[in-house]
C-alpha cells in the first residue's frame, strides 16, 4: 500500500510546521508519519493514526463461499435448498440458516444419460436449464432470470450439461455459446463466475487447456476450434474461472490466480476445495456431494480458516443426489455448524462471486492517507486489477474494506476525494489489534425468492 500526501494535507502539514521546532519541521513532511517518533509525535496533532487494513470485515476472521454445480438440479430441489440455506423461514429440512448462498445454473442440458435426478421418476432430460435441450426454445429461463437478479444465481456451470455416454462425442457447438449469451445479456442477467463441468464431451470447459494431456479436451479457449467461445463469454463478463483442478487444501491465503487462456485473454482463476483424500494411487476422493459436507464442514476445518484468516470455497452438488430430501441429517448439520461460526462472527459466508471481488479488492486496493485539522482521511484510490487492469471502484466492490485506526470517529473513508455516505461506514470497537472503521457489507437478504412453475420439476 503506498501511501501519498495529498496537496491539502501538505499544505496543512507546512502551516503547522511553522510553529514547530526547526529540526522537526525539516523532518517531518518527508517521513512516513506512520513509522517514525518523531511523526508519532508529529501525527498525534493531525489526526488518528491508520495502520493498515484489516484483512476481513469486523469483526469476521476469515470469508467462505459454498460454489454448487448445477448438476441433477430441478427446481424442487433448488428450492428446498435454497429456503434451507438463503431464508430464516421453518421450511422442511429444518428451520432456514439465513446465509447468504449463490447457485449455479446451466443454459442446455445436452446430457444423454438414461437416469432419474428426483422423486417421481423425473428424467434427465428434465435437468433445469435455461433453454429446453440444446434449442433456444425456453425452458426455466423465466425462472432462472429471477434467480439471477436476486442474487441466488451467479455462477454459470459451463454452457450447459454436454456429457454424453460416448465421451468422444459432443453436441456442444460455437453457436450455443452466442445463444446464450445474447440472452442472458438481453435480460440483463449479468454473470461472473464460471465453474468447469463434467467428462470429455464438456468441449466448452476452458483455463486448463494449457496445462495440455488429459486438458486437451477444453477447446473453448482455443482459437479456430468450433467450440471456440472465450471471444464471446469473456467479454460478455465472466471474470473468475474455476478450470477443473481439484484441492484438498481448505484454506487459501487468497484464492485468486491470474490465467492466460490460450486465446491470449486474461482472466482470474481461482481455487475450490474439492477433495480431503486421495486413493492409494493417487486419484482424487471428492467429497463434493451432501454426503460430503461433513467431511468438508468440520470444526477442524473452520477453526483452521479463522485463525489463518483465509478464504474458502467449499465445492459442492448440493442437489446433485436423488436423495428424496435433498439434504442427508449430517449434511444438515454440516451447515448448521457454518452457520453457527457465522452468528458468533467468526467465518463471514457469502456467495462465490461475492467472495471473489472482495479477494481481488482486499489484495489489490490501493489508497493513501492524509490528515486535515485534527481528522484522518483514508483516500481509496482505484484497484489496481493485474488482470482487467487498474479502475476506480463502485461501491460494491469496496463493501467490506476495513482499516485499522486508533480513533474510528476521527477517520473518514473517501472514493477519491468524496466521504463515503455515512449510513455505508461502520466503526468498530478493537478486536484485540486496534480500533477500526469499515465499508459495511453488503445488507442480508433473508426473503424466499423460490418460484415455482407448472411443467417445471
Ligand atoms: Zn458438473
Amino acid at each position: 500500500m503506498k501511501r501519498r500526501y495529498s496537496q491539502s494535507a501538505l499544505f496543512a502539514m507546512l502551516l503547522t510546521s511553522a510553529l514547530l521546532p526547526c529540526s522537526v519541521a525539516m523532518a517531518a513532511p518527508s517521513q512516513d508519519i506512520h513509522t517514525t517518533q518523531t511523526s508519532d509525535w508529529y501525527n498525534a496533532g493531525q489526526g488518528p493514526k491508520v495502520y493498515g487494513m484489516r484483512k476481513f470485515p469486523y469483526p469476521y476472521q476469515a470469508m467462505l463461499a459454498l460454489s454448487s454445480d448445477a448438476d441433477s438440479e430441478t427446481l424442487r430441489k433448488f428450492n428446498l435448498v435454497h429456503r434451507f440455506i438463503n431464508t430464516t423461514q421453518q421450511t422442511p429440512i429444518g428451520r432456514g440458516l439465513g446465509l447468504d448462498y449463490a447457485d449455479s445454473i446451466f443454459m442446455f442440458n445436452g446430457n444423454d444419460h438414461q437416469a432419474f435426478i428426483d422423486l417421481n421418476h423425473v428424467p434427465m432430460a428434465n435437468e433445469l436449464t435455461y433453454f429446453r435441450g440444446i434449442t433456444a426454445q425456453p425452458y426455466a429461463a423465466s425462472v432462472l432470470d429471477r434467480y439471477v437478479q436476486c442474487g441466488w444465481v451467479d455462477t454459470l456451470h459451463t454452457y450447459g450439461d454436454f456429457s454424453r455416454v460416448n465421451e468422444h462425442t459432443t453436441v456442444f457447438r460455437r453457436s450455443l455459446a452466442a445463444t446464450a449469451a445474447n440472452a442472458l445479456a438481453k435480460r440483463g442477467d449479468h454473470i461472473e463466475v464460471w465453474t468447469d463441468h463434467g467428462n470429455k464431451s464438456n468441449v466448452d470447459n476452458f483455463g486448463s487447456y494449457r496445462r495440455a494431456g488429459f486438458y486437451q479436451y477444453q477447446q473453448g479457449e482455443v482459437p479456430g476450434s468450433p467450440y471456440y467461445h472465450t471471444d464471446i463469454t469473456i467479454p460478455q463478463g465472466i471474470h473468475f474461472v474455476w478450470p477443473d483442478t481439484s484441492s484438498n487444501q481448505f484454506v487459501r491465503d487468497s484464492v485468486i490466480f491470474p490465467l492466460q487462456l490460450a486465446d491470449g485473454r486474461r482472466v482470474w482463476g481461482f481455487w475450490r476445495y474439492t477433495n480431503e483424500h486421495y486413493s492409494p494411487q493417487g486419484a482424487v476422493r471428492w467429497n463434493w456431494t451432501p454426503y460430503g459436507l461433513r467431511e468438508q464442514l468440520t470444526e477442524q476445518h473452520l477453526r483452521a480458516l479463522e485463525a489463518k484468516h483465509g478464504y474458502a470455497v467449499v465445492a459442492q452438488h448440493l442437489c446433485g443426489t436423488p436423495y428424496p430430501g435433498v439434504l442427508p441429517k449430517d449434511a444438515v448439520a454440516a451447515l448448521r455448524l457454518l452457520a453457527a461460526h457465522q452468528h458468533e462472527g467468526k467465518v463471514l459466508v457469502t456467495r462465490t462471486s461475492r467472495l471473489l471481488h472482495y479477494n481481488v479488492a482486499q489484495q489489490y486496493v490501493s489508497y493513501d492517507v492524509t490528515h486535515h485539522f485534527g481528522r484522518t482521511y483514508i483516500h481509496i484510490r482505484k484497484i489496481s486489477d493485474p488482470v482487467f487492469g487498474a479502475h476506480q471502484p463502485s461501491i460494491d466492490e469496496i463493501r467490506g474494506l476495513t482499516f485499522y485506526t486508533s480513533d474510528p470517529g476521527r477517520t473518514v473513508i473517501e472514493l477519491g476525494d468524496n466521504p463515503l455516505p455515512a449510513p455505508l461506514i461502520q466503526h468498530n470497537a478493537s478486536d484485540g489489534e486496534h480500533p477500526s472503521v469499515g465499508i459495511r457489507w453488503f445488507p442480508p437478504d433473508t426473503a424466499d425468492h423460490a418460484l415455482t412453475v407448472p411443467n417445471i420439476p
